[in-house]
């Protein structure tokens, strides 16, 4: 069976590292690289770090509008499928470069299969909303990493080629950490394990606007604690252009980085005290690491975490924020909300399963 993979972002080549092993396990790999995600610190170094084969095509659609990288990704993504014919394309997440594949696979009619299917916060004016929801209807299968998800397409109506499979993140996450701690990128920084916040904000709602940026200023400035955030390159050129970089530079405690490697982010979350953020992935890894975690928004998918005690939503709210980091605790179990750490073969087997 030939699947065509496509992949462009940061959580995807996190996704894509334990998927590529269990795809060519069981049949024919083509991995396709949107370039949505370009900087040699979101790219290439996931590719060499988590041992990620070089992709068979390149689309380099580079920098622009949602709008933009859709229909370029789109107008290439077709060349691919027309010169590969395979029989599945496999699609992650729920990105710009999700949506695009997504489309593109329906419209040569071949089948699709989505990983991290079902995801819902509810909020349709999140980007990353509008691709899941539409991805999910255009999906032959569909691969959910909790419980919580299959519910959520059943109450849209989805039940045929839904599998339960769990989540590659945490199969990513049990294959990195023996190498993760080996390291001690804390003390690179100046800090103590145990004492800081890792902080991660990239999210459009929390970037795009002169008063978000301000209210992320704000929050910064009142940790309470030392703290090191790995700048998204584009929340830098966001706070950059707005003029509100330096006011950051200038919050004492806080110490701003480049964007950190997955081993190297690993090891800052696994000595973190608690992680503040707004990104998706980095809540369910606080929650495999047992961190504490405090998410900058009002709603999440990882709804499981927030309701076994592991994950507080405060907003992008100072107020909210210090009163969540003086109240947080780890519940002592943690229940497997995301599967045994083998959904990798999951899903490869229920996509040879379904289309092979
Ligand atoms: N990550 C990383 N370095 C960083 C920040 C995040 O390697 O400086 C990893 C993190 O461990 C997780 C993924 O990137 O696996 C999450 O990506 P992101 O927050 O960009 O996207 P989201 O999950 O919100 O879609």
């Amino acid at each position: 069976m030939r699947i065509v993979s496509l992949v462009g972002n940061r959580p995807q080549f996190v996704k894509a590292a334990p998927l590529c092993i269990a795809l060519r396990a069981q049949g024919d790999e083509v991995l396709v690289h949107s370039g949505q995600h370009y900087d040699p610190e979101l790219a290439d170094l996931f590719f060499d770090e988590l041992g990620i084969p070089s992709p068979d095509h390149a689309l380099e659609v580079g920098p622009g509008t949602p709008v933009h990288q859709i229909a370029t990704i789109m107008e290439r993504f077709e060349g691919v499928l027309r010169d590969e014919e395979p029989d599945a394309v496999l699609v992650y997440g729920d990105t710009t470069t999700t949506l695009a594949g997504a489309l593109t696979a329906a419209k040569c009619g071949v089948p699709l299969a989505h990983v991290e299917a079902g995801l819902r916060s509810f909020d349709r004016s999140m980007p990353e909303e509008q691709n899941r929801v539409v991805t999910d209807h255009l999906s032959d299968v569909l691969l959910c990493p909790t419980r919580q998800a299959v519910e959520n397409l059943a109450a849209e109506g989805l039940t045929r080629g839904v599998h339960l499979v769990g989540d590659v993140m945490f199969d990513a996450s049990r294959m990195f950490a023996p190498l993760a701690e080996q390291r001690n990128a804390a003390a690179a920084h100046g800090l103590q394990p145990g004492d800081y916040l890792l902080v991660t904000i990239h999210r459009a709602a929390a970037t795009d606007t002169p008063e978000a940026l301000d209210a992320m200023v704000e929050v910064l400035s009142s940790l309470d604690a030392p703290a090191i955030f790995p700048v998204h390159p584009r929340t830098r050129g966001k706070l950059q252009a707005a003029g509100r970089w330096d006011a950051l530079a200038q919050v004492p405690g806080l110490v701003l980085a480049a964007p950190a490697g997955y081993l190297d982010f690993t090891s800052l979350l696994m000595g973190a005290r608690a992680v503040v953020t707004d990104s998706g992935g980095v809540q369910k890894e606080a929650y495999f690491h047992g961190i504490p975690c405090i998410t900058l928004r009002d709603t999440t998918e990882w709804v499981e975490t927030v309701e076994g005690g592991f994950n507080t939503l405060t907003g992008m709210h100072a107020g909210a924020v210090r009163a969540a980091l003086a109240n947080v605790a780890m519940p002592a179990e943690r229940p497997p909300y995301y599967g045994d750490g083998h959904a990798a073969d999951a899903v490869a087997r229920a996509v040879v399963a379904e289309l092979g």
